[in-house]
């Protein structure tokens, strides 16, 4: 059985045709942004000849079950009904989910959280993308919405965030958070700044820690997940974030009369994940 696994992302449009569990093919775009059509064209020229059974997507955004539409931002889409144009052009039943699902589909398949009971994903980028597995799979709330991490409101007064709340953990604890909290510098430069032992950049970067961990210690507390997993672009930070945050919360918990089980790890998947998941998910979703 041939299955597709499509990433939608805000840079690029990736597909991955996979044989069992052998990736047999593999293609990257850029991204359009005339509209969801040419998207929709561009996934189908790439997987063209490619004699595919089912695709399953990763996309950017978030996708509404009742409606079956997607929406999101940085596509400019809203509403847009994908998994029906998509199977209009592919001719093959097709599976949407939104790329962290896709990603903690990979991490649970054969990384980090390899078939964990409970485990919870965040999307360290732009913002910050958030997925769980409970009960050995993936968890959807009643719409679809939930494991919206990154607006969890950690500070009611603080600035307004892209969603309309105020002081979402996304504003605090994204790339582009540290890059703000160091006066625009880039996210590679603060860390290789940080990693050096550059005292300024530390003060940063452990500050930004904080923040972070208050919404970890959150999760933890309400999953009680066996790992956190960190993906995105600031995951590139490797070690050095993982365990700075594991030391946050060893903090956090000593004051506390709790034991602290949870382990945070950097995903293993970089930048097939969301192929990888997506082909994951149509397969437990779609035979
Ligand atoms: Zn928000």
């Amino acid at each position: 059985m041939r299955i597709a696994g499509i990433d939608i992302g805000g840079t690029s449009i990736k597909v991955g045709v996979f044989d069992g569990d052998m990736l047999v093919h593999k293609d990257s775009r850029k991204t359009p942004f005339d509209s969801p059509d040419a998207v929709c064209d561009l996934i189908a020229d790439m997987l063209l000849g490619q004699n595919i059974q089912l695709a399953g997507v990763g996309t950017a955004g978030s996708v509404e079950s009742f409606s079956d539409t997607v929406s999101a931002s940085n596509l400019g889409w809203e509403g847009v009904p994908l998994r029906r144009m998509l199977t209009e052009r592919l001719g093959v039943p097709v599976w949407v989910d939104n790329d962290a699902q896709a990603a903690i589909m990979a991490e649970w398949h054969d990384g980090v959280c390899r078939g964990a009971e409970c485990a919870v994903y965040l999307t360290l980028g732009t913002g910050i993308g958030g997925a769980m597995i409970v009960a050995g799979k993936p968890y959807r709330g009643k719409n679809n919405l939930g494991a919206e991490f990154g607006h969890m409101i950690i500070h009611p007064d603080g600035p307004r965030c892209v969603c309309g709340r105020r002081g979402c953990l996304e504003y605090y604890a994204s790339a582009t958070a540290l890059k703000r909290m160091a006066g625009g510098l880039s996210c590679r430069t603060i860390i290789d700044r940080a990693k050096a032992g550059d005292k300024a950049m530390l003060d940063v970067f452990d500050a930004f820690i904080r923040e972070l961990c208050i919404g970890m210690n959150t999760l933890i507390m309400v999953f009680d997940p066996e790992y956190i997993v960190l993906g995105g672009g600031l995951s590139g930070a490797g070690e050095f974030l993982a365990e700075r945050c594991q030391r946050e919360l060893e903090r956090i918990f000593a004051d506390t009369t709790d034991p602290l089980y949870c382990r945070v790890r950097i995903a293993r998947h970089k930048n097939d994940a969301g192929i990888i998941g997506a082909a994951l998910l149509a397969r437990e979703n779609l035979l």
